[in-house]
């Protein structure tokens, strides 16, 4: 390696450094990040169709991608949500659909979805056809706002018609007491009046929260109406029961919220004596997304193996590549280029190689290829070079995280890079390294099913200047830091496995040598590490020990050098 050079360049561094339950008829308990007592409809591809078309409530499907920090930091808000709507279920359900499974592919495919989460909201009597794939609806970053985004969605589908079977979400101004239950059935006995401004969500909320409350009814009235001024309202939002022999009562809420206003209402009807509708709550029974097997604390070390490398390999191959309706141009290329380096630098055991060579050889025979297309072919490859991967039944071994929502195949992404990077580097008479983290950049930036994490790389490639890597030991170090760069980033995070912190790789315990005084670098023996854990001698079949490490390409002169350059 040239030193000097070597010196100069690395400025260009700067930055520091489902298992699922089957019940019947393809309805499972839980997939991904959801279990049915998280309130929500699991679909899947054996399930959609029967739960979505033709029927007669609405509903909020939520296309999601279990290993994206973004989806797994937003599932807890969409499950807040859905407990606090399931009593709206005659009239809209949420849904959710795990796209990171393979078999749910080809819904994923045939609705776009080409960002995690999206959220689709699909009306009532949905028809299946070309272009229907639902409206979009914004993702907000709070249960509340996000529920208000579906009511306003609400409001406006029963503007056009539809929800004709849901209460009235609609704000009107009314003169009188008498011309409010004038637009109202006969067999109802109160209507509750909510005065409020035409953008506020509480009483087409309240309507929907009582809709089946018999007798009951939810009246959205203008705060500029004339009855407005005839109650004397003075603060919005505000209620009045008004019975049906006109008597109105105001009433006052502890606060201007949707769950006082409620308290407040049904406390009114307890001492009315009514009967409340008898309502299912759902499941009882508690199904978590953890794992059950126990987690073995042993595999809290950076060994790599295999089996991560292929589940990973195989994921790519089998979901991601093949979401697109189409690949032409900068994505099809950016596949070859992946292929290409996974042809030359992955540490191939049986006849994975072969396969991959077949993929890349037929794929490069058309200029345009649909997203099914892809995905028959890897699977006739894949049959016909039986058997491509060391075992049928991959698992995670490295990556697997404490619980179903943490690691997985992020974290064997990274690991497959940090391989490639490395083992490019160890044939001496090629630059295959920075190929490799031109292939990663194309595939992180067309088919990684993370859509924020495919930003944030884009956006850390630029100012790191990854194109302007030549040789194949900076690679790997570029690597390195990149991924130093989204551990400091993502410490502490909500996606963080808590047996597994992000920390600044490779810790002090694992290789006490990788640090200098004052914790700056020790980049030789970083290097060395590297070439340790990724390198495919070092690959675990199963488990056992680290071996010793192959010399450094670093001079004395390089090591006290290259550390000033990371203090
Ligand atoms: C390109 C990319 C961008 C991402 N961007 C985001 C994002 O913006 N937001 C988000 O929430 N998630 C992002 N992720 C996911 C995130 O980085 C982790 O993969 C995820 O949180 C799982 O973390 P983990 O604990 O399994 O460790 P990971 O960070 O996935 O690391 C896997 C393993 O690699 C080893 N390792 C760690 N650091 C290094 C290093 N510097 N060099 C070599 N080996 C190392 C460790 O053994 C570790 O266990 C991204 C993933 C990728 C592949």
């Amino acid at each position: 390696m040239n030193i000097r050079r070597s010196i100069f360049c690395i400025p260009m561094f700067i930055a520091l450094v489902n298992s699922a339950v089957i019940v019947n008829e393809g309805d499972v308990d839980q997939q991904g990040l959801y279990s049915k007592s998280d309130r929500v409809d699991i679909l899947t591809n054996r399930n959609f169709e029967r739960k979505i078309y033709g029927q007669k409530h609405a509903l909020l499907v939520q296309f999601y991608n279990s290993y994206c920090g973004h989806c797994r930091s937003f599932a807890p808000r969409f499950k807040a949500m859905a407990t606090e709507v399931t009593t709206w279920k005659n009239i809209i359900r949420l849904g959710v659909l795990d796209c990171s499974v393979e078999e749910n592919n080809e819904i994923c495919r045939q609705f776009e979805v080409m960002a995690y989460p999206s959220l689709r909201y699909l009306h009532e009597f949905y028809v299946k056809g070309n272009g229907n794939i639902g409206e979009k609806v914004h993702i907000a970053d709070s249960p509340e706002k996000l529920k208000s985004n579906l009511i306003t969605k609400m409001q406006s589908e029963q503007v056009s018609g539809r929800l004709i079977t849901a209460p009235s979400l609609h704000i009107d101004s009314y003169s009188s007491y008498s011309a409010v239950f004038k637009s109202l059935p006969h067999d109802i006995n109160y209507a509750f009046l909510v005065l409020e401004n035409v953008n506020s969500t509480i009483g087409s909320e309240l309507a929907l929260d009582m809709n089946d409350y018999q007798h009951i009814r939810v009246v959205r009235v203008s705060e500029t109406s004339e009855l407005s001024n005839i109650a004397n309202i003075k603060q919005f939002p505000a209620v009045i029961a008004l019975s049906s022999t006109l008597e109105p009562i105001l009433m006052y809420p502890k606060e201007p919220t949707k769950q006082s206003f409620l308290k407040a209402i049904n406390s009114f009807l307890k001492s009315r004596n009514y009967v409340f509708p008898v309502r299912d709550q759902g499941s009882q029974e508690i199904i978590t997304n953890e794992n059950s097997d126990e987690y073995p604390a042993t595999l809290n070390t950076d060994l790599v193996y295999y089996s991560d490398l292929e589940k990973t390999l195989k994921t790519s191959l089998h979901t991601e590549i093949t979401r697109f309706k189409s690949l032409t141009g900068e994505p099809l290329q950016a596949l070859l280029d992946y292929l290409d380096v996974l042809i030359t630098s992955f540490p191939s055991r049986g006849n994975v190689k072969e396969y991959l060579m077949d993929l890349y050889t037929t794929l490069k025979t058309r200029k345009t290829w649909s997203g099914s297309e892809i995905y028959e072919l890897v699977n006739n490859l894949e049959t016909e070079h039986a058997p491509v991967y060391t075992t049928n039944n991959l698992e995670y071994i490295r990556c697997k995280g404490s619980q179903t929502k943490f690691r997985g195949y992020t974290c064997g992404l990274w690991t497959l890079f940090h391989t490639l990077t490395v083992n490019a580097a160890q044939k001496l008479d090629t630059t295959d390294g920075p190929k490799v983290l031109k292939a990663m950049h194309g595939y992180v930036k067309n088919f990684f099913g993370c859509t924020d994490c495919a930003m944030h790389f884009q956006a850390m490639a630029a100012r790191n200047r990854i194109f302007d890597v030549k040789e194949n030991d900076k690679a790997v170090l570029w690597l390195w830091i990149a991924h130093n760069e989204v551990n400091l980033r993502l410490a502490g995070d909500v996606t963080e496995d808590p047996v597994h912190p992000k920390i600044q790789f490779p810790s002090v315990s694992r290789c006490p040598e990788c640090r200098l005084a004052r914790g700056a670098w020790n980049l030789p023996a970083v290097y060395q590490y590297l070439q340790n854990v990724y390198g495919a001698d070092n690959i675990q079949m199963m488990r056992r020990t680290i071996t010793s490490a192959a010399a450094s390409p670093f001079s004395n002169l390089d090591i006290g050098m290259l550390s000033l350059l990371y203090m």
